[in-house]
């Protein structure tokens, strides 16, 4: 059945040993792999559970983190949560997260009683905001980082196993020597002062990867956080493919349901598309449209690119998406397959489209 999404678990292994040789080898940092942008997929994750490169794996919801917390700390591995838990499910992140991420004292407070109930300690990691405005205390409200610090070490059922630092995902703020150099200096401030030994400073995700070969991760930064690195290949600080990565373990196929020479230009007053946009359309003569039966529910039109450079994506809705095959060497027909490669959106959608198949290929 189409639409279908190909998961080629092998590729996605040899992702996954070339950027955990760059991060583990040449940046001396533990690797957290990320598997939401695959939507926590089971095959996907058992690759990763059982490679020796792997330390921990992540997700930013603790639905995906149970469906697979069994498996992973079978392997020896830790659960993570990244995104900072709801008050309405810490007794879910105490029974499945090993290692839950943290910026807000009430929060930690219940995780401290949830964590009592169970008879364990948690383990947290304290985020800074270096300015890219998502999560974390603000890295200049020092004074807030140390009270923090403070009435956490003051929690018998919490533990501060490190801190970290998110960038490039809501401000697109690029990690840099500097910025991370201050996430550094935050964590030897706390170490000196609290006598401490924090175990993890974690330096961001597959938009800090770029720094280990230019030699400008800092000192300190101990770990990194990777799933679009991993999935598609990319870092995403430049948008540049990293080295023995490829972008094609992952290939959506759709297939043709209509196919028919019409003008290009729509007939009749242009008011708003069924997404209430105002369309634009440019004047290409008489063409050939292909309609594939996928839409806008199940992908993302703008980050899907036809694996035949002569499709070219037109436009959809809500259950179509129309492709311009007028200039295609390749006579398609109703009930072709045709194919594209996702980006980090499109990947998103599709996995977590109840619409969309997925076969998986090794
Ligand atoms: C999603 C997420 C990641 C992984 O991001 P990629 O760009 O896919 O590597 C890492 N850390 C946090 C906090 C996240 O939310």
């Amino acid at each position: 059945m189409y639409p279908k999404l190909i998961i080629d678990v092998n590729k996605l292994e040899s992702n996954l040993n070339a950027v955990a040789e760059i991060t583990r080898e040449r940046g001396h940092c533990s690797l957290m792999i990320v598997t939401k942008g695959l939507c926590a997929d089971q095959e996907m994750v058992k690759m990763v559970a059982n490679s020796p490169k792997v330390d921990y794996v992540a997700d930013s919801r603790v639905k995906n983190i149970a469906s697979y917390a069994d498996m992973v700390r079978a392997a020896g591995k830790k659960t993570v949560l990244l995104r900072i838990p709801m008050h309405d499910e810490v007794s879910e992140v105490i029974k499945y997260v090993d290692l839950s991420f943290n910026s807000e004292l009430s929060t930690i407070r219940l995780l401290n009683k949830e964590a009592e109930k169970a008879g364990i300690v948690h383990d947290i990691l304290l985020m800074i905001d270096l300015g890219d405005l998502r999560e974390g205390i603000f890295f200049q409200r020092e004074d807030l980082i140390r009270q923090a610090v403070s009435e956490i070490l003051e929690m018998k059922n919490i533990r501060l196993y490190g801190i970290g630092v998110n960038l490039t995902c809501y401000g697109a703020i690029i990690p840099k020597y500097e910025n991370l150099s201050k996430l550094v200096e935050i964590g030897r401030k706390i170490e000196e002062e609290f006598a401490i030994q924090l175990q993890m400073i974690s330096g961001g995700n597959s938009s800090s990867i770029y720094l280990i070969d230019k030699g400008e991760l800092p000192e300190g930064i101990n770990n990194l956080r990777l799933g679009e690195a991993f999935l598609l290949g990319n870092d995403t600080a430049y948008e540049t493919r990293l080295p023995g990565t490829t972008g094609d373990g992952l290939l959506l196929q759709a297939q043709i349901i209509e196919l028919k020479e019409k003008p290009s230009l729509p007939i009749g007053e242009v008011g708003v598309d069924a997404f209430g946009q105002k369309p634009y359309y440019e004047d290409r003569g008489m063409m050939k449209r292909a309609i594939i039966g996928i839409g806008k529910q199940d992908t993302d039109l703008d980050s899907m690119t036809p694996v035949d450079p002569q499709i070219e994506i037109m436009g959809g809705s809500s259950d179509h998406i129309i492709l311009d095959v007028t200039h295609c060497d390749r006579a398609y027909q109703v009930g072709d397959i045709v194919e594209f490669t996702l980006g980090y959106g499109g990947m998103l959608k599709t996995s977590t489209s109840p619409y969309v198949e997925r076969e998986y290929k090794r």
